[in-house]
């Protein structure tokens, strides 16, 4: 799941776990580009693979660099038969919930969707008959 749909989609912001607290915290990227991206440091040595950005939590006050842990630290994660299906932010986790929810109509919500590129790409597994209802409860339980 990881590697389908997650270039160009880690943009911050994006809800993620705090790595303080555990409540829901917000990970930003620097000016706003896309991770993981390729970093020239100072004494010229390039980093590639780079997953750096900001964290900000609320609930704890924690502020402070922070190494993106991906989907490992997604706010927005349900588990089913040991795949994971994520989302960056509720907008996006919503918009899961709308496709898997429409069956059969799942192409025509799709192509609507600012988030059909990455729809159009959820694992099979996440999008049968069988998965729906466990997935759209646990989904739920997360946005409730
Ligand atoms: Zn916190």
């Amino acid at each position: 799941m990881t590697e389908i749909y997650d270039h160009a989609l880690l943009r911050g912001p994006m809800d993620i776990a705090c790595p303080r607290c555990g409540g829901r915290a917000v990970f930003s990227t620097r000016h706003d580009k896309a991770l993981p991206v390729t970093v020239r440091r100072a004494d010229g040595t390039i980093l590639t693979d780079n997953r750096d950005g900001q964290v900000g939590c609320t609930a704890c006050g924690h502020a402070a660099s922070h190494t993106l842990d991906w989907p490992g630290q997604a706010w927005f994660q349900v588990e089913y038969r040991g795949q994971v299906l994520w989302a960056k932010d509720r907008a996006m986790m919503t918009e899961i919930r709308r496709f898997i929810a429409a069956g059969a109509d799942r192409n025509a919500i799709g192509k609507t969707s600012e988030w059909w590129r990455y729809l159009l790409r959820i694992p099979a597994i996440f999008l049968s008959a069988r998965a729906r209802d466990p997935i759209l409860r646990k989904i739920d339980k997360r946005l409730a």
